[in-house]
């Protein structure tokens, strides 16, 4: 059956990078016969410049309607003072609300020729693979009431709520209970019980519900420590399971013990197994236009895509081969470039990519 996928370039390095995960979609469907069928829509900064706002009809429209959608980025300075509901990131919440995105799947995983790209040293990363299930559509980021308001002696307050219904801890938590059940069986739930009641909350969901998961280890850690941890012995960790602040927070960091934020992919899914593929990283603005981007997290995002929307794991591991084969083979952007390395471009890494994936079947 044909599936459909709705391609959203976005801002910045967006379009770049997102061009190149193209290419092996094209590949993909030229020449191993792959039935999809893809679309193209606008959502952030150049939506707001074509259509008005972040998030056009059109593109929610079609996103419903579609499998998967493969995103690359949105934002930039163009866009940071107009009106706030007009902010490229709004887009990117309200699609996430839309199409009821809550379960962020962001794995941090080292690739080995990467060890001496981080910052930490190489036996304290080597190895690495971390799961991090960020809850995507609660919490902070989408709690009423918010905003900045005037106080009576005439200076201004800023205020957002934090809120979590059970029901939304419980599935995030299941999500994440599922994933260790298939990695090495342990599960990591970060909060901050000790000050928040609403991750008190979350800590009592989280242990009923691992009574319904025997096989997983399960272990409760304040944020501070999971922070502090993430960085002295990052491999102590499985998979984490965490809200919509602290995964922010924690998987960007985690992207760091990998060498480069330019390597992570991620997922965001719905209930019904569709969803919403894209780098972990922003727009880059800074690097826009200059052939110098990674596209390797967003070929990652791919990946995924095939993984868990697609259901096709067979050309998720091959495109995962295919990275692992262009780094192998000295290929670098200038993020993770090194001594004795070979330094490429955003093209150049896509067309690689491509040309290693045709050697493997
Ligand atoms: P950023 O992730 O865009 O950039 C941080 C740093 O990492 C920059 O130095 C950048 O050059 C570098 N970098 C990022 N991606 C890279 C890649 N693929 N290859 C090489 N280097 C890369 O974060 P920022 O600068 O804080 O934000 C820039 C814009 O992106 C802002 O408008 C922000 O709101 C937006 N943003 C969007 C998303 C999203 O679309 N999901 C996420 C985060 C930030």
């Amino acid at each position: 059956m044909t599936k459909k996928i709705l391609i959203l370039p976005g801002d910045g390095i967006g379009p770049e990078i997102v061009a190149q995960a193209e290419k092996v979609l094209a590949f993909l469907i030229e020449e191993r016969g792959v039935k999809l069928e893809l679309e193209h829509g606008l959502l952030g900064g150049c939506a707001v410049d074509a259509a008005g706002v972040p998030l056009p009809e059109e593109t929610l429209a079609k996103a419903k309607e579609s499998d998967a959608i493969l995103l690359g980025s949105v934002g930039g300075p163009k866009w940071e003072t107009i009106e706030r509901s007009l902010r490229p990131e709004r887009g990117l919440l309200a699609i996430r609300a839309g199409l009821g995105l809550f379960a962020n799947l962001r794995p941090a995983v080292l690739f080995p020729e990467l060890a001496s790209a981080s910052t930490l040293r190489a036996d304290v990363v080597s190895g690495l693979d971390i799961m991090i299930v960020r809850e995507l559509t609660g919490g902070i980021y989408f709690g009423e009431p918010r905003g900045i308001r005037e106080l009576d002696d005439g200076q201004r307050q800023g205020f957002n709520t934090l809120v979590y219904s059970e029901s939304e801890i419980e599935r995030i938590a299941r999500v994440a209970f599922e994933s260790a059940e298939k990695r090495q069986g342990r599960l990591c739930s970060v909060d901050k019980a000790n000050v928040l009641e609403a991750t008190e909350l979350w800590r009592e969901v989280v242990t009923e519900l691992s009574k319904e998961y025997p096989k997983v280890e399960l272990q409760h850690m304040y944020v501070d420590n999971a922070a502090m941890q993430l960085v002295r012995d990052p491999k102590q960790f499985d998979v984490i399971v965490t809200s919509n602040l602290f995964g922010d927070i924690l998987s960007d960091l985690a992207s760091m013990l990998t060498g480069s934020i330019g390597m992570l992919p991620s997922a965001s899914l719905a209930s019904d197994g569709s969803g919403m593929y894209e780098p972990i990283h922003g727009s880059a603005p800074d690097i826009a236009n200059q052939n110098v981007a990674n596209p390797l997290a967003t070929i990652l995002s791919l990946s995924m895509l095939f993984r868990y929307s697609l259901e096709n794991a067979e050309i998720a591991v091959q495109i995962e081969q295919a990275v692992s084969q262009v780094l192998s083979d000295g290929l670098r952007t200038k993020d993770i470039d090194a001594e004795g390395m070979t330094s490429v471009g955003t093209d150049e890494m896509g067309d690689a990519v491509v040309k290693a994936l045709s050697s493997i079947n």
